[in-house]
């Protein structure tokens, strides 16, 4: 018989590790869908580091990942341009750091800094540790001129080691309220990254399952794109706020770990 399961989709923090430990269950789990043949792929909302960092960092905890089994929105991004633009020159103004760019060098584009007086066609917005007013500027006049805003996720806050700091929502935000234009955002709870992800393992929406620990983001992508969602009790979501989740944002099914999602999906496969 076919097997129903032939791709799982796993977020990272707060599932497979948090900050820099790793998640019991997760390597069992990942070996498990290995041993059944089952395909997985990472999918992160993150934007600051490069496809090859979190593989090499899921490598180093046992978790074997290439960067190409990551998608990351930065990655995403890249492709989202890819799809509207092909092989078309195109000029950006970028707020975001060098994990991004080096994505979206791979595209036909040019890159304008913040004193440039020549109009963009996109304003990309991902996570920029160095912005300041004139930056804004730029990219409030170019939405202004009718530049298309991308944001790359929309996070309100970046999680790190010590709590919270502001993250690419609150750019977004800033840059929504100037020019009075709404983005489109590439990130969860988009589904895009869940396409890109079915695209390349050539699943449907029946065969595949959405691992993660975000209500808003995770399980609504995950719903939204008519998959399957997993929610797991080892990140940011209570017990309490996993069983009183409804409409889009109800899993179908609620884990407290790994280990337990295993349990429960493996006589479904
Ligand atoms: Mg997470």
């Amino acid at each position: 018989m076919e097997p129903s399961l032939k791709l799982v989709c796993l977020d990272l923090d707060g599932v497979i590790y948090r900050g820099d430990s790793f998640i019991d269950g997760a390597v069992f789990f990942v070996e498990k869908l290995r041993e059944y043949g089952i395909t997985y792929l990472f999918v992160t909302n993150s934007t600051l580091r490069p496809r090859s960092f979190y593989a090499e960092k899921l490598s180093k905890g046992g978790i074997p990942a290439t960067p190409e089994t990551v998608i990351t929105a930065a990655y995403a991004t890249y492709r989202y341009l890819l799809n509207r633009e092909r092989l078309k020159p195109f000029k950006v103004f970028l707020l975001g750091e060098d994990g991004l760019r080096n994505e979206l060098s791979l595209l036909n584009c040019f890159f304008l800094d913040e004193h440039s007086q020549e109009p963009s066609d996109y304003v990309v917005v991902g996570l920029d540790r160095a912005i300041n007013y004139q930056k804004i500027c730029k990219a409030t006049k170019d939405l202004l001129n009718g530049a298309k805003f991308v944001g790359v996720n929309n996070d309100a806050l970046w999680p790190v080691e010590d709590g919270f700091m502001p993250g690419v929502g609150a750019f977004v935000a800033a840059l929504r309220a100037a020019s009075g234009r709404r983005p489109y955002i590439v990130g969860k709870p988009n589904t895009f990254m869940l396409r890109l992800a079915m695209e390349k393992a050539d699943a449907t929406e029946k065969e595949v399952l959405m691992v993660g620990d975000k209500l808003d983001s995770d399980i609504l992508m995950g719903n939204r794109a008519k998959v399957r969602t997993a929610l797991v009790l080892t990140g940011v979501t209570s017990p309490e706020e996993a069983l009183s989740a409804s409409g889009m944002l109800k899993p179908d099914i609620v884990a407290e770990d790994l280990y337990q999602l295993w349990d429960v999906i493996k006589n479904q496969i």
